[in-house]
């Protein structure tokens, strides 16, 4: 069903579709020629993919049927196709993978020497490394992101994170010298579906390196690729019990969260989920790291590259789907250049091509579900009748599926939704800026900091605004690049704690 358009669309175009435009662009600049892209043949990935009809749980190395009996189904948000049904594991699943989570811990895992403990990491990696396309093909079907994005980002990014952390197993005792580290014990560990398999890789690499157990919990919309590494671990031959994944709702992330037999949590998810989970372990011996929500600034400088700045803040925002925590879903563009870049983010976005998320050919798949889909329509809509202005071109969207054009807005405000709330869909709010000084306080500006990019020729500046950006990461001239030996994390409502590097082994191991 076609959706109405935000009621402030500014202009009709012949056909009688909406269009919107940016009254800060020249008249003669106005005419959104959308539709006039090439025509490309499909070219969909293939690969031998077996998704089974149903998914058990996964405790202490055997797979299981879970407590309640109940399965829900995933689906691919592509088309609305059942893929699958997934177990729902509940309170009781949850303890019986923790209790084989501690015997695993004290009989096993804790005892094994490092070296030995490394050589699981390392097959883990390798394994996944040949599986790498069935995995892809696998998490862009059940997620919705395009195959481009797990194919040549999310998967390498995993195996990568597998042997970064398989070769500190056995060198604990020089990544702390003196410091004697020691591990936590049994660990939770919760995960949104955004990045799937990475957000798995972040979480049971580091955990496992430092001599950790685990019970890890996938996003309802995303458990496949989980219970596929789970297939993967009893192939490398990891002890029973040593990583158990139970899937389910959120009420199965909460029995994570109470159950007593934890020693740390670690989270991925939403501010507001954080938000609970942060309160319900005040008073417990439970460790908390938290990896929230994001509202990052893009900083574009007048003496910046400006076509590959675009290029950057192209992929930092609608290339998978604006699905990202740290996507530079704000743009602050320096006052002189933003007619040229407007002009430019405008004919840039009009040949991105929406559609099958396993066609090579696509940059932007579908939304990963309904519910995400519905907020992204929210937002946008708030963002029309505060007053923002909306770039949006009319292409064909499929009509089976999620999916959301990219757009950006101009004329926004410090003070509307679309500025200070995550969007997480690929809509850009553009803003303009004097000095640096400026640029920097409208960045700081929300209530997160977990990410921030500045485009600039001068390395002196990007020194100074960096310093000044209250950001885990900021990124210079390039965006959205990851390496598991750099510490990722956030200030403010983006949690606290860091994943990858050294503080990310910290951050599952105790010091005499
Ligand atoms: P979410 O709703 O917070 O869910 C995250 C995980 O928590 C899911 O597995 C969810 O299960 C589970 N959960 C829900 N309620 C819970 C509760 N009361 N107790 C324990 N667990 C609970 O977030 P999301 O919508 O999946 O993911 C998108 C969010 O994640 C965005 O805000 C994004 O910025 C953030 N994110 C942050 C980072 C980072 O590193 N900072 C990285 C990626 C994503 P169900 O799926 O079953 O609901
Ligand atoms: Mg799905």
């Amino acid at each position: 069903m076609a959706r109405k358009s935000p009621s402030r669309s500014l202009a009709v175009q012949d056909n009688g579709a909406p269009a919107h435009f940016v009254t800060a662009l020249a008249p003669e600049d106005r005419r959104l020629n959308f539709g006039t892209k090439w025509d490309y043949a499909p070219a969909p990935e293939t690969a031998p993919v077996k998704i089974q009809p149903r998914y058990e749980l996964f405790i202490d190395g055997k797979f299981v049927t879970p407590h309640s009996g109940k399965y829900f189904d995933s689906i691919n948000p592509a088309n609305e196709k059942k893929l699958t049904e997934i177990a729902q594991g509940d309170a009781h699943d949850v303890d019986r993978a923790v209790k084989a989570a501690r015997r695993a811990y004290e009989k096993t895992w804790s005892k094994m020497p490092a070296r030995e403990r490394g050589k699981y990491i390392y097959r883990i990696a390798r394994i996944i490394q040949e599986k790498s396309r069935e995995l892809a093909i696998l998490e862009t079907m059940d997620g919705g992101k395009t195959i481009k994005e797990s194919r040549d980002v999310d998967l390498p990014l995993v195996a990568t994170h597998f042997f970064y952390h398989a070769g500190w197993t056995d060198k604990l005792d020089y990544a702390f010298p003196g410091r004697k580290p020691r591990p936590l014990g049994v660990c939770g560990q919760i995960i949104p579906w955004n990045f799937p398999l990475l957000m798995a890789a972040w979480k049971l690499a580091p955990a496992l390196a430092c001599g950790n157990t685990v019970v890890l919990k996938p996003a309802e919309t995303t458990s496949i690729t989980a219970m596929h590494l789970a297939q993967i671990l009893q192939e490398a031959g990891l002890p029973d019990g040593v990583v158990n994944i139970v899937t389910g709702a959120g009420e199965t992330g909460r029995a994570i969260v109470e159950h007593d037999d934890i020693d740390k949590i670690a989270f991925t998810g939403s501010t507001d989920v954080g938000k609970i989970i942060a309160k319900a372990l005040v008073g417990t011996k439970k460790k908390l790291t938290l990896e929230l929500g994001g509202k990052a600034a893009n900083i574009l400088m007048e003496d910046a590259p400006i076509d590959q700045a675009v290029e950057g803040i192209i992929s930092g925002i609608y290339f998978n789907q604006g699905h990202v925590c740290c996507a530079g879903s704000r743009l602050l563009v320096q006052e002189s250049i933003f007619p040229t870049v407007i002009r430019k983010l405008r004919d840039r976005i009009t040949v991105l091509r929406v559609g099958d998320p396993l066609d090579k050919n696509s940059d932007i798949g579908a939304i990963n579900s309904k519910m995400q889909l519905d907020r992204i329509h929210e937002l946008v809509e708030s963002g029309v009748s505060e007053g923002a202005e909306l770039v949006q071109p009319r292409c064909k969207l499929p009509e089976r599926g999620y999916w959301y054009p990219p757009s950006f807005f101009t004329g926004v405000t410090a003070t509307h939704r679309i500025a200070q709330e995550e969007i997480f869909g690929p809509v850009l709010s553009v803003m303009t800026f004097r000095t640096p000084e400026e640029a920097i306080e409208r960045a700081n500006n929300t209530p997160y900091g977990l990410s921030a990019g500045v485009w600039t020729d001068k390395g002196s500046k990007i020194f100074k605004i960096a310093n000044k950006l209250r950001a885990g990461v900021v990124w210079a001239n390039t965006y959205n690049k990851f390496d598991p030996t750099s510490p990722f994390g956030g200030y403010k409502e983006s949690g606290f704690g860091r994943e990858g590097g050294l503080h990310g082994l910290a951050a599952y191991s105790q010091f005499a």
